[in-house]
């Protein structure tokens, strides 16, 4: 079952900064700050990319 997000968390998505695909989700709390900036693998570039987060 999937329960509705509470207050202080916020989904982001992480985009592929190569070809723009948004291949991950996370959640994200939104107090903190921090950059879910990361080198993930992208299925589109067949490769691994920085992603980084958008809205
Ligand atoms: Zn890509």
């Amino acid at each position: 079952m999937a329960k509705k997000t509470k207050g202080n968390k916020v989904l982001v998505t992480l985009k592929c900064s190569e070809c723009g695909t948004r291949n991950y989700y996370r959640f994200k709390n939104r107090q903190k700050k921090y950059k879910l900036d990361s080198s993930k693998y992208c299925p589109k570039c067949r490769k691994h990319t920085e992603h980084k987060e958008s809205k």
